[in-house]
């Protein structure tokens, strides 16, 4: 379909931006529904945050995506969040309804969607540790609670950032146990064993030289293990737990996942699940291959 001035602008903001998938994905959606968008990706470091906003009001951007360093900072000049992207505190999705910025969290469902999906597992009733308190730590942490966890570990290098994110989780009164851990990962090996789900959702993996989050005989033959990392998509830390005989799950369900209920936040169409995920593999195929 060519692009008009007519056509409906969609997008992602974030600094950096030039690593993401999302305009593989989201493009490969509306190319394949046939909607008359583009999903084009903005470099917008800090300082730039408010005219760049501004300048998508007045361009009367349909919704957008928004990623570090960003996510928290955007709060401020949305009008209304739904109640999951309150609790997390951060926004990763915006619609534009009626000039109205609604500001939404799609991470948390992205995720449970695709361990759903991958390893047909749910967090009801079962001990989750979690490994990080950034914004996929909290979205994580804020789902499990959501869909009844009966325990959440977080262990984060800054014990600050953990004991700050238990506190929010037990404020919100789910009835959970919720435990913080900081400092090295060396104390943390009881509390990963006894997990029926451990995730990975620090940034570690994503470099080579990248040290691994946690040493691989803490993982236990039987445990789900989830790593967030999306590039590469199986990190050192799943083919270590795939070695000690877990069921692995990686990072690109999740981006997908929430991609999806994003696209049917602007849309209202059911997104083409499929098809996004064959472009999100094969650009990321393509990135590896280079970087190789
Ligand atoms: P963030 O808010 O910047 O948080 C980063 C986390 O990583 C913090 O807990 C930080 O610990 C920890 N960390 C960073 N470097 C570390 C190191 N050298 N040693 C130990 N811990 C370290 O980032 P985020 O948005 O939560 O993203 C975290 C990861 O999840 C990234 O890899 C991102 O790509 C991925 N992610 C994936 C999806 C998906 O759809 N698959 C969605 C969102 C995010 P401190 O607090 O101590 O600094």
């Amino acid at each position: 379909m060519p692009i008009t001035h007519r056509t409906g602008l969609l997008g992602i903001i974030g600094y950096p931006i030039g690593h993401s998938l999302s305009p593989a994905m989201q493009n490969a959606a509306l190319e394949a529904t046939d909607l008359d968008m583009v999903y084009i990706a903005m470099e917008v470091p800090p300082r730039r945050l408010s005219p760049a906003l501004g300048a998508m009001r007045a361009l009367k951007f349909r919704g957008f995506n928004v990623t570090i360093p960003h996510k928290e900072r955007i709060i401020p000049y949305l009008d209304r969040l739904t109640p999951e992207a309150r609790l997390i505190g951060a926004v990763n999705t915006v619609l534009n309804r009626s000039g109205r910025w609604i500001g939404h969290n799609t991470d948390g469902r992205g995720f449970s969607s695709a361990l759903s999906e991958a390893a047909g597992f749910s967090v009801r009733e079962r001990r989750v540790f979690i490994l990080g308190a950034g914004g996929a730590a909290r979205a994580v942490a804020f789902r499990s609670a959501l869909e009844g966890a009966a325990e959440v570990t977080v262990a984060n290098r800054t014990a600050a950032r953990a004991v700050s994110l238990i506190r929010d989780l037990a404020a919100g009164r789910f009835g959970l146990r919720a435990v913080p851990l900081g400092g090295p990962p060396r104390g943390w090996r009881e509390a990963v064993r006894r997990a029926d789900l451990v995730v990975q959702a620090t940034s570690l993996g994503m470099r080579p030289d990248d040290p691994l989050p946690l040493p691989r005989d803490y993982i236990r033959a039987g445990q789900v293990v989830c790593d967030l990392v999306t590039s590469p998509p199986d990190t050192p830390f799943l083919k270590g737990a795939r070695g000690a005989g877990a069921i692995t799950v990686n990072g690109i369900g999740m981006l997908v996942h929430q991609g999806a209920i994003s696209f049917k936040i602007w849309t209202d169409r059911e997104a083409p699940l499929d098809l996004m995920k064959a472009a999100v593999v094969r650009v990321s195929g393509a990135r590896s291959a280079r970087i190789r």
